[in-house]
Parts: C-alpha cells; structure tokens; sequence
C-alpha cells in the first residue's frame, strides 16, 4: 500500500484500532485496539505462542510484574543507558529525536535554529505508595526483558530445566519516545514479545542462527510477504548496551524500510549485572560437567504493534470486482479476525433466517469468530466482510430449502475474499474445508 492514512481510516471506521482517549484530543503515543483489533492481536500472539512456548519442550512461559524494582533498572544499564539524543527548536519549542532529522541545526517544523543535543531517558517514571519522593521512584519497564532475568533464579528452582532453557512472555513496555509516530509503528505504550534463551556461552552463534530462522518462519505463519523482509545485521555504534552481536528484521511499511523485529545476543551481561546489584547468584550447574558458571544469552524480540501494522499493511488491497472499486484486507485465514461470515439471502423469510441461524451456530461452535449478517443487501454485505478481511461468506439461499429452480438440498454459495468466487457446497461438508484452510 503506498499511504498509511486508508489504513489509519480503515482500521478506526471498521473497529481495528483507535486513537487513545480520542473524546479527550487524544493522548500522543497511545492507541486503543477495538473489538476486531483485539481479535488479530490475540490470533498472532496465540500463534507466537504455540511455535515458541507450548510447541516446545525448553519454554517456560512467564507473565512478570510491569513495576519492578528501580535497582533492577540500575543494574541493567537502562537508568544510565536507555536515552535519545534530543534537540529543541529555540522558536517553536518543539522536539525530536536528533537521529531521526537530516539538520540537526535547523527546526524541521519552523525553520528556527535548534539547541544542543542532550540525553533524554526514555524510561517512564511513577512513584509507589503516599509519598512521592526520591526513595519511592519506580519505573514502568521499559522491555519485558528484565522480568525474565529476575526470575531466572525462580524458575531454575522449581523446574530445574536443562540448558538450552528459555523463558518466554508477552506483556506491555513503554517508553517516552521524543516523537511517537506512524501509527501503532513508534508508540508510548507498545507490546512484546519476548523470549531470553540461556545457553552455554561456546554456542551462543549456533542458537542465534537457529532462532533467526524460527523468527522468519514465524513471520510467514502470519502471512508477511517475504519480500518485503530484510534481513540488516546491526553496527555496533547502533547496537543496544547489552549486546555484542544484533541481527534486525526489517519490513517495507508504507512509510519505508524500518525495524520490525530484533534478535540480540545480550551474553551474560544480564545475568551478571544482576547478580551483581541484587546480591543473588545467578548461574546455572550443570550436573554433567559438574562445573558452574553463567548462560548466555540470546534474545528474540518481537514488538506486537509492529507486526500487527506490518500484517494489516500487508494485508491491505484495493482492486476492482464486478465493475466495482473495493478495498479488502487479504489476511492470512488463521489471523483473520473474523473467519467466516453467514448470511440468510433475504432478512424478511423467516425459513432462510432460521437454516442461517442454524448453519451460524454449527460454525460458530467450532470456529468462534464466526459472524451472522442479514444487514442491507448481499453485496453490501460481502464488502463489509471484504474491508475486515473476514476469508469465506456463506450464504443460504432457496436452493439451500430445496425450493430453488435447480433445487440442491442443503447446499450453501461460498464466497471467496480474494477472488470474489462462489461456489456451492453441502453444509456438512463445510466445517471440515474450513478447517483445511485454516490450517494451511
Ligand atoms: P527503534 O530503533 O525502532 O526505537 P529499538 O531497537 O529500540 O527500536 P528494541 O529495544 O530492540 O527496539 O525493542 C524490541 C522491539 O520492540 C522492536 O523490534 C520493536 O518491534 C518494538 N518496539 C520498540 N520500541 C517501540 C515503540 N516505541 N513502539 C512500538 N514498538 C516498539
């Protein structure tokens, strides 16, 4: 798609994503995921889930608190370390990040003369209990990352895991990023998806190649066109404090090629540092060798609003069928947030309503997002589906009674989203091509 801005309105008029506190003005960095929204993002965090944790056998899923201790912060290098250089326009006032503008000496928005760059922390802070003093500061964490660390200890106490182990979670971050932007690509409050995979330091390579091949297979489980993935090893002066080797995933968004995803191999930084600022030894024996000493790291990182941006942009088509302009979302079936919608031909026969009423709860049983329509006419109807990208209409006709010319007992028209297609198939025979193709 070559403009953000119908897939910004698309995804508001159809209940994919709002504006945060939209009646308000809106609140700059945030947005808010509606009813369909909701449903994708639950669709590609089930299917992250499935390859990486319950799909595997060295997975141990976690779901870690978002306040943590602000020594946690300190260890891991981000109260120090986790800042923008930032510029200041002497006129407008206004700020941005210096390494995202071409002069950084004149204001991109006025023209003024813009201030020295400085350091800005991008980590939000809040404080816990009555007092708001020095002593109470806490801050929301900044990446799911370090619940893992602190927990490494837990884990290893209750299920004694071998090495290679990796702790896995999905949960909110957030960051007070200078200039939020392009939609839900550079939020204030995003989502990841993270995995921190512990080895032994010798082959930490041979990890790190395996889990850039598992990122980019679970890419095409969510459809992404593979041509529009890059594949950028990042230079050091780029790489994140913690790490010493970072290969990113790159995507071809409407507004160019920019990080989708990253893969870090963070050593035993983390571990160390914390051993370090909490007092507790974090390391791993192994019962074999009978040696101990700290894992390795290797870190596959997936930001959830990002990946969602790229599977709708992606998904995003225009074209014309039947004489007519439409715009459809060609979702991969098993990230459809809707799969399959049922129509009765006409609202006002109460037999074709009820054998629609019918077929609806037979699928709906077995799919969940199925949906039941007998709004406006059928064409209006197959658009709607289309812009929502919902994969196979079913509609119930008078053939379906029997009561058609040719007349085909129990048989239903299955409308295909890409193609515009129909074809005729017995309903008892529907559950189960539904299910092949979803699985595809
Ligand atoms: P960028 O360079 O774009 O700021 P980053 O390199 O700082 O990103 P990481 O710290 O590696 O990002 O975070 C891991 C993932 O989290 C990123 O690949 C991205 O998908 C997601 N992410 C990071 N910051 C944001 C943000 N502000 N909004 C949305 N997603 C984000």
């Amino acid at each position: 798609m070559e403009s953000l801005d119908a897939l910004v309105s698309l995804a508001k008029r159809r209940g994919f994503i709002y504006q945060g506190s939209e009646i308000y003005g809106g609140l700059a960095g945030t947005w808010d995921y509606g009813p369909l929204g909701v449903a994708l993002k639950k669709n590609i965090e089930n299917l992250w889930w499935k390859r990486f944790v319950s799909d595997r056998e060295d997975m141990y899923g976690m779901d870690a608190a978002i306040l943590m201790h602000p020594k946690v912060w300190e260890s891991s290098g981000h109260v120090s370390g986790f800042s923008d250089p930032l510029v200041e326009c002497e006129k407008c006032k206004r700020r941005f990040r210096a390494d995202h503008i071409e002069d950084t000496e004149k204001c991109p928005e006025c023209g003024g003369r813009l201030g020295e760059a400085r350091q800005f922390n991008m980590m939000f802070k809040t404080s816990v209990g009555a007092m708001e003093d020095s002593a109470s500061t806490v801050y929301l964490r900044p990446e799911t990352a370090g619940g893992m660390f602190v927990n490494f200890k837990n884990v290893i106490d209750s299920f004694h895991p071998k090495l290679p182990f990796g702790l896995a979670q999905i949960g909110k971050a957030f960051r007070n990023e200078i200039t939020p932007r392009d939609f839900i690509f550079r939020v204030r409050e995003l989502e990841q998806m993270e995995i921190e995979y512990f080895v032994r330091p010798e082959s930490w390579k041979e990890h790190f190649d395996f889990f850039l091949k598992e990122q980019h297979d679970f890419l095409a489980d969510v459809g992404l066109s593979k041509e529009k993935l890059h594949i950028v090893d990042v230079p050091e002066a780029d790489r994140a404090h913690y790490s010493k080797h970072s290969v990113d995933t790159e995507f071809d968004f409407p507004f160019g090629q920019k990080e989708l995803l990253g893969l870090a191999y963070r050593t035993d930084f983390d571990l160390k540092s914390h051993s370090e600022g909490s007092g507790t030894e974090l390391s791993y024996f192994d019962e074999e060798t009978k040696e101990r000493f700290v894992p390795h790291v290797i870190e596959p990182t997936f930001g959830l609003g990002r990946l969602m941006l790229a599977v709708l942009s992606d998904a995003y088509c225009e074209d014309e069928l039947g004489g007519e302009k439409r715009v459809y979302l060609a979702f991969k079936p098993a990230v459809a947030p809707v799969k399959v919608a049922v129509f009765p031909l006409l609202k006002n026969k109460p037999e074709l309503v009820a054998k629609a009423r019918e077929v609806y709860g037979a699928l709906k049983k077995e799919f969940g997002a199925v949906v039941f329509d007998d709004n406006g006419n059928i064409g209006k109807r197959y658009r709607r589906q289309d812009e929502i990208g919902t994969p196979w209409c079913v509609t119930i006709d008078f053939d379906t009674l029997g009561e058609g010319g040719d007349a085909v007992l129990n048989t239903v028209t299955v409308r295909d989203r890409d193609t515009g297609e129909q074809k005729r198939v017995a309903i008892n025979e529907l559950a189960a091509m539904f299910k092949v193709a979803l699985s595809a």
